[in-house]
């Protein structure tokens, strides 16, 4: 499977420091930053340094340390924000949208991490 990555997409923007960015956090494999239209109070988008278009590109490409470095940096915004439901937080929901028909608008690999309130249901039909 190859996969065609568009090097000109507004997060390889941010990644080159082209386009400003509101980080919440980074480590060597990944950048966390807050949403631009936040569809949630915490609307958090993780994003690989990698040039991967989503998540089964990432998958089948990516290495372990990227892979590792990327849940990090999730799990660390996950504690920061204090919300495992497991440690007196109310959870949250994390989602990646790929393709056409998940609605995807960007085509680098990310994760919203959404939190702050009742997410609402999985799937509203249209
Ligand atoms: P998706 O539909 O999963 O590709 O979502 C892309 C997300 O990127 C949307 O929620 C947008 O609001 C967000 N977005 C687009 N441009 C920027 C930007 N420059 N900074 C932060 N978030 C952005």
């Amino acid at each position: 499977m190859s996969y065609t990555y568009d090097n000109q997409n507004i997060f390889a923007k941010i990644l080159r420091n082209e386009i400003p960015n509101k980080t919440a956090a980074e480590n060597d494999h990944a950048l966390a930053f807050y949403d631009i239209n936040p569809a949630a109070p915490i609307h958090l988008l993780i994003i690989p340094k990698g040039a991967y278009v989503n998540y089964d590109d990432f998958l089948n490409h990516a290495s372990i340390e990227e892979k590792t470095g990327f849940d990090q940096l999730i799990l660390q915004l996950i504690s920061e924000n204090n919300l495992t439901s497991f440690d007196g937080g109310r959870g949250y929901r994390v989602i990646s949208n790929a393709g056409a028909w998940g609605m995807q608008e960007v085509p680098h690999y990310h994760v919203h991490l959404l939190a702050g309130e009742p997410i609402g249901p999985l799937r509203v039909k249209s």
